[in-house]
């Protein structure tokens, strides 16, 4: 056993007195001889900060006179008792605590904490040797109990020290040890990782084809922690999993609905399946940021008419109520936005009997209340009665992008409907034609354990303080811009967050600035976050109340040039390239960078020195703007690799030139028309997939593309990250926002060298020519 820490919180009238610090000491050395780490404290105070800071308490042993300490104030009841409920927050209630008493007073027991508690212990009358055998038993057997399912029995094989005779050939690792290359290779990563790469011959830890076995049991306990009626392991990630869904949903050829803004991982799916996708598409803002679908694209009637309108369906194919086999919906958008899950299940339930939620960067969303109603495991027989026609709900977790999970690590799951049938042993067949044979057992561990850290209280307590430090963040953001207002001195604070200026107070009702309210109010209510219609901050259209909601650990910071409702500042701007540019050099990566907002995360990893340092770096950009620094100073490496371009410009110049070639130019205006206007879907992506393979297809420089030109490839460009163009699409007439779009683009990209478009499907011919691969004529 690895360290563990036992907490001894006693009072100083407990610790009095020659006998009772000799026979605490007796107790605390005994402890360590037994491997544990003994921590302790004097106050309630000093108590809480230890349960937060440490996640591997094994035990905690709590004076019931425990003294408040510094900042005690506020609570009702003893400090004890916020002590134990910091535990019960933190810690499953398999925790062991005793309480230390002083007498024999423990009337005044509150029941819950009865409920709770291992035992008393009475320093002076139970020897240290008999207490110090209680708290060890009773730590290691909660060691080994709040181990999910998996884990625990991949310990005990391990532990076992067996000689393997099957695949992997390296044997435990040994086969690395005969080689120079190979010991580097083992002395990295350690014995263990190779201890536990096993072969699924291995009988004892169950099989993940047949979900059986330990294997099997990880998977019954992560369907009970997320709310799901099966759950299946997926070590491919998420691209996998969509595309395990779709083909498991969609025969040959089926008419589907699917979110224009939609991740590769579903168009290959499409292409698979050889299914006819109708795009649903989302709304979109001044910024360029993807909306949701609005519900007015999602009602029975407008599906049929967008189906009816797809020149690649036919008349039948959303002709009669939930016949349809498949609509696939992305939540949350990659910048946040989170379905109201059961109004998107009662809008769609009439047209279609499969609803994928793809929540790659979701799967934390059930762990706390601010995002009840907002996922796909959502959709119960609570949450929608069965008067209503229910899908079955599928929903796909990425584990490894927002929980703790290694790379690769994802999960289906799948929510059964009263109206349609789910055939577990149909569905495997298609789970088992995407799974590799050898799957790595390190994998499916990191499944398990993800699953283990977010079960009890442990998902509530780690989600609420990612979404605290978040709304710190946005709130420390607000309060910098009004302490540069207040110095007078210095030009304003231009950066901000994308969120509402103020928040409405459900107690008060009144409103109260977002940088004023208090944190618990902004941590706590939905509200805050929902994208009310109409209101610009948002700038999206076509809103109903609560449908929406902003995710709080999603961040997008602004940049000023433009507004969410597309405004424009003609006489200044800065571009969110350049600002991520300069965090890069900095150290800082950010998720992702729009034309003036970029995305920061606030997931479980977070800590306030990671955040602090964003604020400080942000404020150096600000300074060597306002000073109107060299950008050789501020970019050395971008100057450095093109000095023709650069080297004689400030930052404020680049700044200004960039601006000038986005938002003053109508660059936005066309990347906006470009991704709003319908395209013509000449034929399924699978069919251009056809074509792609066989060659019936190749390059067309951009100036040479004709009007009738289809596309058999995917087109997408960073931002938004969305396809422009997906297979068998027609690129349409010269004079179409898309031409005009990529052409802007190209010529973005030749005017601002180091910071070209990331784009994919398209390629640059050797003079920088934007090139699409397109059907043959
Ligand atoms: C990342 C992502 C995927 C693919 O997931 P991986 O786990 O990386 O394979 C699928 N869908 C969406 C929406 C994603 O963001």
């Amino acid at each position: 056993m690895t360290g563990n820490t036992l907490l001894m919180a006693l009072d100083p009238g407990t610790t009095k007195g020659a006998a009772a610090t000799e026979r605490l000491d007796e107790l605390t050395t005994l402890l360590r001889a037994k491997g544990h780490r003994v921590t302790t404290a004097d106050s309630a105070v000093d108590a809480t900060a230890v349960i937060t800071a440490r996640a591997d308490l094994a035990a905690a042993l709590i004076s019931w006179e425990l003294p408040g300490g510094s900042d005690g104030k506020g609570e009702s009841g003893r400090p004890a008792e916020a002590v134990l409920r910091a535990l019960m927050d933190r810690f499953s209630p398999k925790l062991p605590v005793f309480l230390v008493a002083r007498d024999s007073g423990q009337d005044d027991l509150p029941l819950w904490i009865a409920e709770i508690v291992n035992g008393w212990i009475w320093l002076l009358e139970d020897t240290p040797g008999f207490v110090a055998g209680r708290v060890d038993t009773a730590a290691r057997h909660y060691l080994e109990d709040m181990l999910p399912p998996f884990f625990r029995a991949l310990r005990h094989f391990e532990d076992a020290h067996k000689y393997s005779w099957h695949t992997p050939a390296h044997a435990g690792g040994v086969a690395f040890l005969k080689s120079p290359v190979g010991r580097a290779f083992h002395d990295y990563y350690g014995e263990r990782l190779f201890r536990t790469d096993l072969s699924s011959s291995v009988g004892e830890l169950g099989s993940l084809f047949e979900h059986t076995g330990p294997i099997g049991d990880a998977e019954r306990h992560a369907a009970k922690v997320f709310g799901a009626d099966h759950t299946y392991f997926v070590l491919n990630g998420t691209s996998s999993g969509d595309r395990i869904v779709i083909q498991a949903c969609v025969p040959q050829q089926a008419a589907v609905l699917v979110d224009r803004n939609c991740h590769k991982a579903i168009n290959h799916g499409i292409i698979l399946s050889g299914a006819r996708p109708t795009y649903l598409r989302p709304v979109r803002n001044g910024y360029g940021l993807t909306g949701p679908i609005p519900p007015e694209r999602l009602t029975a009637e407008s599906i049929r008419e967008q189906v009816a309108a797809n020149p690649i369906t036919d008349g039948g194919d959303a002709g009669e109520a939930g016949t349809m086999v498949y609509a696939g919906i992305t939540n949350s958008t990659y910048d946040g936005l989170c379905y109201d899950a059961v109004r998107v299940a009662e809008l769609l339930g009439t047209s279609v009997r499969n609803l994928h939620f793809d929540e790659a960067w979701f799967a934390y969303a059930r762990f706390n209340p601010l995002y009840e109603r907002r996922y796909g495991m959502a959709i119960d027989e609570q949450t929608m009665p069965t008067h209503a026609q229910r899908p079955t709900v599928f929903t796909n977790h990425s584990t490894h992008k927002l929980l703790a999970a290694l790379s690769q690590s994802a999960m289906i799951h799948v929510r059964c409907s009263p109206d349609h049938e789910f055939d577990r042993h149909r569905f495997n067949e298609t789970f088992m034609l995407h799974a590799s044979t050898s799957p790595l057992y390190p994998l499916i561990a990191s499944n398990d354990v993800a699953a283990g850290m977010m079960s009890g209280s442990g998902g509530r307590w780690l989600t609420t303080e990612a979404i605290t430090e978040a709304v710190r963040f946005r709130q420390a953001i607000i309060r910098l811009g009004r302490r540069f207002q207040a110095s007078g001195e210095r030009p304003p604070w231009f950066f901000g967050a994308w969120q509402p200026p103020e928040v409405i107070d459900p107690k008060t009702k009144k409103p109260v600035p977002f940088d004023k309210a208090r944190l618990e109010l902004l941590v706590t209510t939905p509200s805050c976050w929902t994208l009310a219609p109409g209101a610009s901050w948002h700038g999206f259209e076509k809103m109903e109340k609560d449908y929406c909601l902003l995710d709080p650990v999603k961040v997008s910071i602004t940049c000023p040039g433009v507004d969410a409702t597309g405004r424009v500042d003609k006489g200044f701007g800065i571009p969110a390239k350049i600002v991520t540019a300069y965090l890069g050099r900095r150290g800082i990566v950010v998720e992702k960078t729009d034309a003036y907002t970029f995305l920061v995360l606030f997931s479980m990893g977070i800590t306030k020195g990671k955040w602090g340092t964003l604020l400080d770096a942000l404020t150096d950009f600000k300074r060597a703007y306002d000073t109107g620094a060299d950008l050789v100073d501020v970019l050395p490496d971008l100057v450095r690799a093109h000095p023709d371009r650069y080297g004689h410009l400030t930052l404020p110049a680049l700044c200004a030139q960039m601006h000038q070639a986005l938002a003053v130019s109508g660059f936005l205006t066309l990347l906006n028309e470009a991704f709003t206007k319908r395209i013509d879907q000449v034929m399924s992506p699978g069919e251009a997939y056809q074509l792609l393979i066989t060659g019936r297809a190749g390059l067309v420089r951009l100036d040479e593309l004709r009007e009738d030109h289809v596309v058999v490839t995917q087109v997408t460009t960073y931002p938004p990250g969305i396809p422009v163009l997906m297979p068998g699409e027609k690129v349409g007439p010269a004079s179409a926002p898309l031409r005009s779009y990529l052409s802007a683009m190209e010529a973005f990209d030749r005017k601002f060298p180091g910071f070209e478009s990331e784009t994919h499907g398209i390629h640059p011919d050797t003079d920088g020519t934007y090139r699409l691969t397109c059907a043959e004529k």
